[in-house]
């Protein structure tokens, strides 16, 4: 039988060989967890035994989105149970730890030791941690990506200027911190009116697809704005779950990130 110290350092082992893989944002409000939510149901559709990490410690919004609010953790030698849901994801998130309004104040160093107790918690056969961070490029975010080496990051962003400089920033951060860039996502990008069909671009159209091009990282496709997604969301049913109109375009970023 082996003894206590060697089941440890094959459990170690085991949780390192995992991998993580970031979704990132410069700023907030772009989409970046409701993309987190439906790219880990999508890949776990896929055959990826995938959990969930919801790091974005100013707005945890993953219970919501995956239909677990109000659901705790429960703890084994203190080692986090993550809370199944109901996709197939466990998940764990910063929401279920601590009151988000005390989280804010938290310095780079606290975040990382938070986001260590959800990293570290027992994932059992889980392959692949999908990372919902908080958006910035602040200390909390470095500390974070420096400390578990993610496998990569998918940086989300909307077709606007403005969002494709601070997705620039995300970029650059990711790069100093030794993380390879997975690719960009395009958000929010085309709306087509459900009373007359025409279709018009609120945020502008195709600025994500060239800012990746400019520079040269890959382009991992476009979400739509659609109030289904919104709605969907909201009630804790991210499409990807589903086979609606808006699924198909989750799978496909699925895809690419899983390539
Ligand atoms: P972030 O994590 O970047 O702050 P969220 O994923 O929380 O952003 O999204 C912000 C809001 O926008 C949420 O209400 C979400 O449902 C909505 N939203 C995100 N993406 C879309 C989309 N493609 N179409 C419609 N609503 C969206």
């Amino acid at each position: 039988l082996p003894g206590v110290d060697e089941v440890r350092v094959v459990v170690t082992a085991e949780r390192v060989a995992r991998q993580l893989v970031a979704v990132a944002s410069g700023k907030g409000g772009v989409g970046k967890s409701t993309l987190a939510a439906n790219l880990a149901i999508a890949l776990a559709k896929a055959g990826r035994r995938v959990g969930l990490v919801d790091a974005d410690i100013y707005g945890p919004s993953q219970p919501r989105l995956m239909q677990v609010e109000g659901t705790r953790p429960t703890a084994n030698d203190k080692v986090l149970d993550p809370v199944p849901t109901p996709y197939g994801v466990p998940l764990l998130s910063m929401g279920q730890l601590v009151d988000p309004g005390r989280a804010l104040a938290w310095r780079g160093p606290m975040a990382a030791g938070a986001l260590g107790q959800l990293v570290e918690a027992d994932w059992g056969a889980t392959d692949t941690l999908v990372l919902d961070l908080p958006p910035g490029t602040g200390d909390v975010q470095l500390t974070m990506v420096q400390k578990y080496k993610a496998a990569g990051a998918v940086i989300v962003s909307t077709p606007q200027d403005l969002a494709l400089i601070d997705a620039t920033r995300a970029i650059d951060l990711f790069d100093k911190a030794g993380v390879p860039i997975i690719g960009l996502v395009e958000n929010m990008a085309g709306y087509v009116c459900p009373h007359c069909g025409e279709s018009s671009d609120p945020f502008g159209n195709g600025g994500a697809e060239a800012a990746a091009a400019r520079l040269n990282i890959p382009f991992l496709g476009r979400i739509p704005l659609t109030i289904a997604i919104r709605t969907a969301s909201d009630a804790g049913e991210p499409p990807a779950a589903g086979n609606g109109a808006d699924a198909a375009a989750f799978h496909a970023i699925a895809a690419r990130v899983d390539a």
